[in-house]
């Protein structure tokens, strides 16, 4: 089973010609087959967790690691990062120009599994995925992120996570700007992804409203660039009733 691993890690960004440190030593473990939730106040630093993980070059790391089954993520390329599994969804947010959803996923496959997809069976996949998410066929054939609406930015990002099977998933604030049906759409696909035993995800959001449709195994509450405590659901319910406040005081998060 793989192990995500992250240890101790500290990041910086450059803003406004200063180095601001967002994450100040996070210990978190995630195994395939577990789902975590991180929750925490806007601007904590979730974002920053989910994009240094997937190796945005905004963010510089100072210390600690970042470990897949022992291997270094920090050193490795955002490829090679999707080939050992990773599936880290804020990867791709940008339009790609040309590029068809359906010719990225399978260019993306491709990449993952080291061969091509036979096409017919690549075909019906696709298909069979979009129908589960309540997709409109002629999504497939849409450039990548051109004019996606928030709710269709999600549902991509849950049919790229269906499709190309990760080992661990990163998903940043997945609920945000759904109404509640495509919460519910975009949450079974997650559990369906989850109910194969294969993926351990990361579900990072700042509302507890999508841990009514996911279950988390483990919840932790993120505050001023560290986890501040770490339990099981009935953490979640407690943040639901009593919000951020107590791991707020006397930090500077926004
Ligand atoms: P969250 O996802 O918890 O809302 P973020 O990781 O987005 O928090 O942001 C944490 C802090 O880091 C904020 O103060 C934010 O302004 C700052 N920050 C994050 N990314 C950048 C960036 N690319 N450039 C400048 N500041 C950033
Ligand atoms: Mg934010
Ligand atoms: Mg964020």
């Amino acid at each position: 089973m793989a192990t995500l691993e992250i240890k101790d890690l500290h990041v910086t960004v450059e803003a406004d010609n200063s180095t601001k440190e967002i994450l100040k030593g996070v210990d978190l473990t995630v195994k395939q087959g577990e789902t975590h939730a991180i929750m925490g106040p806007n601007g904590s630093g979730k974002s920053t967790l989910a994009y240094s993980v997937a190796g945005h070059p905004k963010y510089t790391i100072t210390q600690g690691s970042v470990t897949l089954d022992g291997e270094d993520v920090l050193e490795m390329s955002v490829d090679e990062r999707a080939r050992a599994g990773m599936f880290l969804a804020m990867q791709y947010p940008v339009e790609v120009p040309g590029v068809s959803v359906s010719n990225f996923l399978r260019t993306s496959a491709t990449a993952i599994r080291g061969e091509a997809p036979k096409l017919r069976t690549w075909v019906k996949e696709v298909k069979s995925a979009m129908e589960q998410l309540q997709m409109d066929p002629a999504f497939a054939e849409r450039n990548v992120n051109e004019g996606f609406s928030g709710g269709e930015k999600k549902r991509h990002e849950i049919l790229q996570m269906e499709l190309l099977k990760p080992k661990i998933a990163i998903l940043d604030e997945t609920d945000s700007g759904l109404d509640v049906d495509a919460l519910r759409q975009v949450s079974d696909g997650v559990n369906r992804v989850r109910a194969t035993g294969e993926v351990g995800t990361l579900l990072i959001t700042h509302y507890t409203r999508i841990l009514r449709y996911i279950k988390p195994d483990f919840v932790h509450v993120f505050a001023n660039g560290r986890i501040a405590e770490s339990g099981g659901a009935e953490l979640a319910d407690k943040l639901e009733a009593e919000g951020y406040e107590a791991y707020t005081k006397g930090g500077a998060s926004a």
